[in-house]
C-alpha cells in the first residue's frame, strides 16, 4: 500500500526476538523473529495448525511464551506471563477482532462500543457516545446503533467488533480470521472496512485466507509452517514466486 509511513527511524511497535512457545511437549512457535514498523500491514497465512493464532494471541499477551524476547510499543512482555504493568498497557493499546464476535449480547451496538472507554479510559457517557457514533458510521452501521447484536447479520456483528476494537484508539491492531466464521456475501463489507482502516494508516497485523485481500493490502506477508517463519516478503513476491517449497506447496493448495 503507498499510505503515509513513518518508518524513517521510527521504533518498532512490534518486536519479536527468538520467541519460543510450547504447548507441553509440542513446540507451536520456534524462534520467531518479527517487527512490525508504524503502519505497517502485515498479513500472516500459513496451514491450519500452524501457530498462526497463537503468534497473534502472543501479541496481546493472551498466550504466554517461555524464551525471547516480546515487546509491543516500547513495553516489554516477560516469558512465562510474569505479570508486569506492561501487560495492562499492551491490553489497553492493542485492538483484536476474532473470528467470533464476541460482542456483549445484552449490550446494544452503542453500549458495545462505548463500554471499554467508558471503563477503562474514564470516557464519560456522553463523549464516549460521540466517538461510539462515529465509529459506527465509519463502518458503515450508524442505523443499527439501539440494536442488539443477535438482531444484526454477522457481517454487521463483525463491524461492531472492529468499531468496539478502534474506540479504543489502539496503536495496532490485530485480526485473527475475521471473515472465517461468515457467509461469503458478507465477507466483502468486512474486508472493506479493515481495508479502510489500512489506508488511514492502522498498524495491523492480520491472519486470513483471503489471499486476494492479502496480496492487495499486505506491505508484507509472512508464510508460517509448523510454528516457523519459513518465508516473508512482498505480496507480489510469495504469492508470484515464492522461493520455498512448503510455501509453494501451500498456495497451490489455497490459491
Ligand atoms: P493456527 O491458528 O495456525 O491454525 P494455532 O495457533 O491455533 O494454529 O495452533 C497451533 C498448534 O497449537 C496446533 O497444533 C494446536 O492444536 C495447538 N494448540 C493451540 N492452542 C492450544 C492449547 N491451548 N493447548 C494445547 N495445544 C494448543
Ligand atoms: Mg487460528
Amino acid at each position: 500500500m503507498n499510505h503515509e509511513k513513518s518508518t524513517t527511524g521510527a521504533e518498532p511497535i512490534v518486536r519479536l526476538n527468538k520467541l519460543n512457545k510450547h504447548f507441553g511437549s509440542l513446540h507451536v512457535l520456534q524462534d520467531i523473529d518479527l517487527t512490525v514498523t508504524p503502519g505497517e500491514v502485515v498479513v500472516i497465512i500459513g496451514a491450519s495448525g500452524s501457530g498462526k493464532s497463537t503468534l497473534i494471541r502472543c501479541v496481546n499477551g493472551l498466550e504466554e511464551f517461555q524464551q525471547g524476547e516480546l515487546e509491543v510499543d516500547g513495553n516489554p512482555l516477560l516469558p512465562d506471563g510474569k505479570a508486569t504493568q506492561a501487560l495492562q498497557k499492551i491490553r489497553t493499546e492493542v485492538g483484536m477482532v476474532f473470528q467470533q464476535f464476541n460482542l456483549f449480547p445484552h449490550l446494544s451496538v452503542l453500549d458495545n462500543v462505548i463500554l471499554a472507554p467508558m471503563k477503562v479510559r474514564g470516557l464519560n457517557r456522553s463523549t464516549a457516545t460521540e466517538t461510539g457514533e462515529r465509529l459506527l458510521a465509519r463502518v458503515g452501521i450508524s442505523d443499527q446503533a439501539h440494536k442488539y447484536p443477535t438482531q444484526l447479520s454477522g457481517g454487521q456483528q463483525q463491524r461492531v467488533a472492529l468499531a468496539r476494537a478502534l474506540a479504543m484508539e489502539p496503536r495496532l491492531m490485530l485480526f485473527d480470521e475475521p471473515t472465517s466464521a461468515l457467509d461469503p456475501e458478507m465477507i466483502g463489507e468486512v474486508l472493506d472496512a479493515m481495508r479502510e482502516l489500512a489506508n488511514d494508516g492502522m498498524t495491523m497485523m492480520i491472519v486470513t485466507h483471503e489471499m486476494g485481500f492479502a496480496r492487495e493490502v499486505a506491505d508484507r506477508v509472512i508464510f508460517i509452517d509448523k510454528g516457523r517463519i519459513v518465508e516473508e516478503g512482498p505480496p507480489e513476491t510469495i504469492f508470484d514466486t515464492p522461493a520455498e517449497a512448503p510455501t509453494k506447496s501451500f498456495l497451490s493448495r489455497v490459491l
